[in-house]
């Protein structure tokens, strides 16, 4: 689950990291009513989960609390890259000296968490590590051993810091991020920029924070940060009934039991000239219960024109699921179009309960390409 900015932030401050001071806002009436109570200059940022705002035309500075409103007016409704923008951040603006880039992300090959600091921040990473990979210091933390004053020596020393107190500083800021990053279940946690100011002090200016989903039990202060407007309803809607599923742009609705046979259900369909509505695996099951709830998502889907059940028997069985699907069709009444391949354990049985089930929307077909073909077309003909 990828946070805002705004509430990255929070967590920041939680963790001791200094960010500048700010204020929410929905109406550039509140966008006005912040600035005059932070006082002097703000900047005003488009609260997405995206980045590059600023390139964007999302993140403007403000002089006084008139402009603020004005700013506000203008960025709230943008739609940046796909995402509507419904809330702005307003801090007091802050006075750059110099922009650094501090992450922390979970590095599965090495099962480590991996720091990266540059002081060529601002700019995209993905450049940095391109043309000057020299400048990218990465260092990875036995999560047994713990961050220890050494890596963050090593972080400053590395990137070429020599005033002692932004040295001093960093290594503090590396030591809190490190703590954010375990406390939260972390799989990222990105500062770009980590400003200098003039004066010496240095300063989170942005927030990336990204958590485990499959640590939000754990986390319930943090599982309430989700944002369900931002989410797709239909994915809201799985997550509550415990179905696998991701929102696709196609037409063909996709079942299938296992990630990797999904996929390659996914896959076949594009293959035979189709495009996939979704990916939903049923898992091991194939019970009418989680039948019936894959269906209930997919079936919301306007966009659905034809539904594609492709089950591979090992466990599973097929003529379980079979009758599974049948309890679901009773239940549900579907009138679209329904393509089922069986194979494996106990296929015969199941194609020949479906067969006998006599349902004139239902078409038993013996091999995925057939079975994606003859979807694609009954969906192209609905
Ligand atoms: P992003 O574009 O989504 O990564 O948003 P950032 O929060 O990183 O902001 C982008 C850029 O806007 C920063 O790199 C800064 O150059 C600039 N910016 C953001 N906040 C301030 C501020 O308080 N003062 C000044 N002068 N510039 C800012
Ligand atoms: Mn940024």
């Amino acid at each position: 689950m990828d946070l805002y900015e705004y509430q990255g932030k929070e967590l920041f401050a939680k963790y001791g990291i200094p960010v500048s001071e700010g204020r929410l806002a929905l109406q550039p009436d509140e966008a006005r009513a912040a600035a005059e109570e932070l006082g002097g200059a703000v900047v005003v940022k488009a609260q997405v989960l995206t980045g590059g705002r600023g390139k964007a035309g999302g993140i403007k500075l403000a002089a006084t609390p008139a402009e603020a409103d004005e700013r506000a007016a203008e960025i709230l409704g943008m739609d940046i890259r796909g995402h509507i923008v419904r809330k702005v951040w307003i801090e007091r603006a802050s006075e750059i000296e110099r922009e650094y880039y501090l992450s922390i992300a979970f590095d599965r090959s090495a099962k480590k968490p991996l720091f990266m600091f540059t002081t060529q921040g601002g700019v995209d990473i993905e450049e940095v590590a391109a043309t000057h990979p020299e400048a990218l210091v990465r260092l990875h933390v036995d999560p047994l051993v713990g961050f220890q004053p050494w890596h963050g020596r090593r972080l400053v020393y590395g990137a070429g810091i020599s005033d002692p107190s932004e040295q001093k500083q960093v290594a503090a800021i590396a030591a809190k991020l490190y703590e954010a990053f375990i406390g939260c279940e972390a799989m990222l946690t990105e500062i770009n920029p980590l400003i200098v100011t003039p004066h010496g002090e240095v300063r989170a200016l942005d927030a990336k924070f990204s958590v485990d989903d499959n640590a939000l039990f754990r986390h319930p202060d943090l599982a309430e940060m989700r944002d369900v407007d931002a989410t797709d309803p239909l994915e809201a809607l799985a997550r509550e009934k415990g179905v696998t599923y991701v929102k696709l742009d196609g037409e063909v609705g996709v079942l299938g039991n296992g990630a990797g046979l999904t996929m390659g259900t996914v896959d076949v369909v594009a293959f035979v000239g189709g495009r996939a509505a979704d990916f939903c695996d049923l898992g091991g099951g194939g019970d009418a219960e989680g039948v019936v709830d894959a269906l209930e998502v997919i079936t919301r889907d306007p966009q659905v024109r034809s539904i594609f059940f492709n089950i591979f028997g090992g466990i599973t069985r097929c003529d379980e699921v079979a009758r599974g699907i049948l309890q679901a069709l009773e239940r549900m009444g579907i009138e679209l179009p329904i393509v089922v391949r069986l194979d494996g354990t106990n296929a015969d049985e199941g194609r020949r309960l479906l067969r006998e089930a006599d349902a004139s929307n239902l078409h038993v077909e013996e091999t995925m390409l057939e079975g994606a073909r003859r979807a694609v077309e009954l969906a192209k003909a609905t």
